[in-house]
Formats: structure tokens, sequence, C-alpha cells
């Protein structure tokens, strides 16, 4: 029952995250005026503005235009709908819940942002440091201490990686939101996951790389924008933390 109540909670969220997607990058208020039709401009009611239903009782188009409703918006509110049950079923009804839930909410935005329009917005990721900071001091899974690490070598690392890009290939590889995202995740999860954020982030991000390359025929200059990849790592290590450092402890002892 309790898991229901999750997963609605979860599309709710998601709906109102996507509000933010499209409104963040263009600095408007995210809670004034109500939602509209971008094309039409015309209000959307209520019965008009479910999450997952309305996008199917409308038929993927607006009431009034009838103009195409993007995918976006149902994606996105089922994806956080599913986070929000995962991270229930892992944590219950407990603090972990509400704060892991807003981290991940947070993730999620800052994935289609960035992947839009090449930004993370720092609206997201700065308060994010501080509200992770203060999570460790009320939730099981992280110390203070871990916490503060985690800050530290998050943005310490890639401010680092970026900084000797720079002066290696004199142009701008990596940028200064993507340190402030990681460390948003350190703070959250801890030094430990910072690393496996990397390790798993630049994985995932090389192979996607390459696949690109390989269908589109475009060179590396192409920049493919690492917060996705970093946001998708830090996932894997808030879920798999456990798991993935004993395996990784299994093949160090051979
Ligand atoms: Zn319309």
């Amino acid at each position: 029952m309790l898991s229901i109540v999750s997963i609605i909670f979860g599309a709710l969220i998601g709906s109102f995250l996507n509000v933010c997607i499209s409104r963040l990058p263009k600095e408007e208020s995210i809670v004034w005026p109500g939602s509209h039709c971008p094309h039409c401009k015309k209000p959307i009611k209520f019965y008009d503005n479910i999450p997952l239903i309305s996008y199917i009782v409308l038929k993927r188009r607006c009431r009034h235009c009838h103009s195409p409703i993007s995918f976006q918006y149902p994606l996105v509110e089922g994806v956080t709908a599913l986070g929000s049950l995962i991270l229930f079923t892992k944590f219950g009804p407990s603090l972990s819940y509400l704060l892991y839930f807003p981290f991940v909410a947070a993730l999620i935005v800052i994935t289609v942002i960035d992947l839009y329009h090449q930004i993370i917005p720092d609206v997201i990721s700065l308060p994010g440091i501080g509200v992770g900071l203060l999570a460790s001091l009320t939730i099981p899974q992280i110390t203070l201490f871990n916490s503060v690490i985690g800050i530290l070598l998050g943005g310490g690392s890639l401010f680092l990686v970026a900084t000797l890009y720079q002066w290696l290939f004199k142009r701008e590889g990596m940028g200064g939101g993507d340190v402030k995202l990681l460390a948003m995740i350190g703070a959250f999860l801890g030094w430990k996951a910072v690393i496996l954020t990397i390790l798993s982030g630049s994985l995932i991000g090389s192979i996607t790389g390459i696949i690109i390359m390989v269908l589109k025929g475009k060179d590396f200059k192409y920049a493919i924008p690492f917060g996705p990849f970093l946001s998708l790592g830090a996932v894997i290590a808030l879920f798999c933390q456990n798991e993935l450092s004993s395996l990784y402890l299994k093949l160090m002892k051979g």
C-alpha cells in the first residue's frame, strides 16, 4: 500500500521536475505562473496535468492547439516514480528516503538540462552540497566526516582534471558545473562513492562516446555532456556501493 503511495508521490514530484527542467535554464520562476502549453501558451487545467495518465488520455497532444507533447514529460514522471519506489523499497518510510529522494530528483533534473543545454544550474548543485552535508548529520548511511571528505575529493579531483585538461589542450574540456555536481554527490554519498561515480561514469560515458562516434562519424571534439554520466554513476554508487566494493576486493584478492 505504502509502495503505491511512493509511486504516486514520485510521479507528482516528476511532474514538478518537468517544470524545473523547462524553466530553470530560462531563469523563470518555478512556482508562477501555472503550467501552460509551450506552443499556444494556454494554461493546462489540473485534470489535464495528471502525471503519466494525462499524456495517454490526451493522446500525446495539447487539448487546445493539438501540438504534440514532448515524450520528456511522461519519461521524467515515470523515471521519478520508479526512483521513488526503489528508494522506498531500500530505505522504507525513513529520513533516509526523504533525503535521498530529493538527491535523485536533483540528478534527474541535472541530467535532462545538461543534455539539452550543456549546463548544470548552480541553483541545484550548490544548495545540494549544503543539503548533503546536513543530511550526513541525521541519517545513518553516512558520517559528517565522510561527507566533508566526499565534497573535497569530488570537487577537488574534477577541478584538477579540468585545470590539467585546459593546460594541456588549451581549451575547456570539463565545465565548472561538473565540479560542483561531483561535490554534491560527495556530500550525499561520501568519498568512496565519488571514486565509484568517476569510474562508472567515465566508463559508461566513454562507451557511449565511442558508439556516437561510430554511428555519427563525429570526432572527440564533439562534446558530450558529462553531467548525465556522473548522475548515472552516482545512482549506481547509491544502490550498489557495498556490492561493488566487495566485488572489487574479491578481484584484488584474485
Ligand atoms: Zn497548446
